[in-house]
């Protein structure tokens, strides 16, 4: 598999994965096709998943401006389109309680507000006509230990108190009776407002509006070189050359090795895994009490997630490979296999239906940047830390104010680059310790 770290492109008309959404989902709108000649344009951004289709969409609707987007696989092959289609009010890894120690309470606010209206975004956007199989809302946050529901309920009374939040407090009994019988769990909070949707139509649904305000977006077009001459950037794609005043960078985990001065070594690509089973029979569903849909979530450092889907299949995911050699070894999906069997021992006999994986985008900070070079040319928005499904739409909204010269709000989101990493060439290293970490942490504290 392509690794980021290693490989300096993403390759060039590449299939989607066999996943499950990429099996399921129907046949992909048009897209503009493989950039053919050499074209002179305003803006040109790379890669066509959530950010850069959102930045398109908004520089056509609010700025009207036409960019062009150059993917290089298919629209969204990278995390866009294989993620496990988790729509929450947060992103990146840092807590509000830190963000509040750290920068106050008014950053805090705002930084949970562009959140919150990622969501919104998500949603008025589906409103338009996006058919991308919304779920029930609801997204449990389970305690894997007893410890976690202290922890949990913490949590809940500080988000009342910070944001009017209503969490709901459920025991391990109340969970089991109304939602599903998880034997790992020992009770949860649940939030009102997270669901699940197919995160790989949504992204479709994004191309259309984005070329119907006027966008381009070029598929099979990878980037493969890149350079400034003069006052233009020009960007090399196998057939064809784009000139174009401003670029946006969107490519967060699939960035590939030394692709631009601006965000080399400030991201970690991780991979994350997703199984999805076979259909479960009614009389799984019930040994499990498995009655809801929600989304849901543990308390691990290493976390795991999942959610029923609406044809009673079960998505389950949580770390994969470290690197992208072991990315396709069968290990990493047989081990979520396993660790959902222990969560629901009536399900045994269940096998897998579809397995795949994705590099996430962490920061050093544990937080989104959107960010620009000094001369204002060259944009970039990235970092989600595995949650950006709905971020990342308020995100390239806010890459497209910065590229029509508006202003956003001044937080640590746009007004900061991507922290460096420290010995950057060492960073799976570090990674590899804090797997090790997290399965102490997780099994002992
Ligand atoms: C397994 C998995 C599960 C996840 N689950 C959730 C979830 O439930 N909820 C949630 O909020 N987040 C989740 N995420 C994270 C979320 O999917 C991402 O944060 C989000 O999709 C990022 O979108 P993006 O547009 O920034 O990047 P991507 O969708 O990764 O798009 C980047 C694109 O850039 C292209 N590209 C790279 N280099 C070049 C080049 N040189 N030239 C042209 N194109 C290039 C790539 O081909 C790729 O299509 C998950 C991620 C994974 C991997």
């Amino acid at each position: 598999m392509y690794d980021p770290l290693h490989d300096k492109s993403p390759g060039c008309g590449e299939k989607y994965p066999n996943s499950y959404w990429a099996n399921t989902s129907g046949v992909a709108p048009e897209n503009d096709g493989k950039l053919a000649q050499d074209i002179d344009v305003d803006v040109a951004i790379i890669g066509a998943g959530y950010t850069g289709m959102s930045c398109a969409l908004h520089l056509a609707r609010e700025h009207n401006i036409k960019a062009h987007v150059l993917e290089a696989n298919q629209t969204s092959w990278g995390c866009s389109g294989r993620n496990a289609g988790f729509i929450l009010k947060s992103s990146g890894r840092k807590s509000f309680s830190t963000m509040q120690k750290q920068w106050g309470e008014e950053v805090m606010r705002g930084i949970y507000q562009e959140m919150s209206a990622g969501v919104e975004t998500v949603n008025q956007l589906i409103h338009e006509g996006i058919d991308c199989d919304p779920q029930s809302l609801g997204y449990i946050k389970v305690a894997h230990k007893a410890n976690k529901l202290n922890e949990l309920i913490e949590l809940a009374k500080l988000q009342k108190k910070m944001f009017g939040y209503d969490v709901e407090i459920l025991s391990k009994d109340e969970l089991s009776q109304q939602y599903m019988d998880d034997k790992n769990a020992y009770g949860a909070i649940r939030y009102q407002d997270g669901f699940g949707l197919n995160p790989l139509k949504l992204a479709w649904g994004y191309q259309k509006l984005a070329r119907e305000a006027g966008a381009k977006i070029y598929c099979s077009s990878p980037v493969i070189d890149w350079h400034k001459n003069g006052q233009v950037q020009q960007l090399i794609t196998p057939q064809g050359i784009v000139k174009a005043k401003k670029v946006v960078i969107a490519t967060n985990g699939y960035t590939p090795k030394n692709f631009n001065v601006l965000v080399s070594d400030r991201t970690l690509p991780v991979l994350s895994q997703i199984i999805v089973t076979e259909p479960l029979t009614e009389a799984q569903m019930a040994a499990c009490n498995f009655l809801t849909s929600n989304v849901v979530m543990d308390t691990r450092a290493l976390k795991y997630y999942y959610r029923k889907l609406p044809d009673n299949r079960i998505l389950f995911g949580g770390r994969g490979a470290i690197t992208g050699k072991g990315a396709e070894d069968p290990y990493y999906a047989k081990r979520l296999l396993s660790v959902l069997k222990s969560s629901f021992p009536a399900l045994h006999s269940l096998n897998i239906a579809y397995a795949w994986s994705g590099w996430i985008c962490m920061a050093l900070d544990d937080l989104p940047h959107i960010f620009q070079n000094d001369t204002k040319d060259v944009f970039y928005s990235m970092g989600y830390c595995g949650a950006g499904v709905s971020f990342s739409v308020q995100a390239g909204k806010r890459l497209a104010d910065k590229v029509a010269e508006k202003s956003v709000p001044h937080l640590p989101l746009y007004d900061r680059p991507l922290p460096k990493f420290p010995l950057a060439p060492l960073r799976r290293v570090g990674q590899w310790g804090y797997f090790h970490y997290g399965k102490i942490k997780d099994t002992w504290f």
